[in-house]
């Protein structure tokens, strides 16, 4: 917590009050115009790889950025709220999946390392299956199951009811991309291809 405090106190001497106004216009709403659904991995922050400051990224992060399937089924859904919020009440214009190389969430999967001793990851782990499914005989299936999963996120996103009519009546854009963490290179899907391209 130490560290925290520290940090907290380095941002409000220094980066404070260059972003002051930015706040306070931001105060009474927010208006991103881009979700974001990332990996809760420490390396792959949004904001820091897209340069982006506060009020801009609507920021939704999970293990491996998994979209789980349109279900209304037992428990609670947390990314799904999360995402509807962003469409129905944000209106935003572009949901991104963000996936990235070294994904443990994915590693954990193609291993088959996390047991049925966990409460909660192996279960989630399991919406990798689709993705994995396709990647059975690739020659480097972490990086194709990076690539996948985020493929099959979209899909499941384009699924929902309200995605899909945001898409039809006004535009709305699903987008996904993948960060190289040891290189910092970003590659974006590219839906004509069906292949992710580098930016340059
Ligand atoms: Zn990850």
């Amino acid at each position: 917590m130490q560290k925290l405090l520290d940090g907290y106190r380095n941002f409000r001497e220094g980066h404070w009050p260059q972003v002051r106004r930015v706040y306070e216009q931001l105060a009474d709403r927010q208006r991103p115009d881009t979700l974001i659904i990332a990996c809760s991995d420490s390396r792959v922050d949004p904001h820091t790889i897209f340069d982006a400051g506060p009020g801009e990224l609507f920021v939704v992060r999970n293990v491996a950025n998994l979209v789980p399937p349109c279900e209304q089924g037992e428990g609670l859904h947390g990314t799904s709220a999360a995402i509807e919020f962003a469409v129905v009440k944000l209106e935003v214009q572009t949901i991104l999946v963000l996936g990235h190389a070294r994904c443990g969430g994915c590693t954990a999967a193609l291993d088959h390392t996390i047991g049925a001793d966990t409460m909660f990851l192996a279960p989630w782990i399991t919406l990798l299956e689709p993705a994995l499914a396709r990647v059975h005989d690739h020659h480097d299936p972490q990086t194709a199951l990076e690539r996948e999963s985020i493929v099959v996120s979209m899909e499941r996103l384009k699924a929902f009811p309200f995605i899909a009519a945001a898409m039809h009546t006004r535009g709305l854009t699903v987008q996904g991309a993948r960060f190289g963490v040891a290189d910092g290179r970003l590659e974006v899907y590219d839906a004509a291809t069906k292949s992710f391209e580098n930016v340059t």
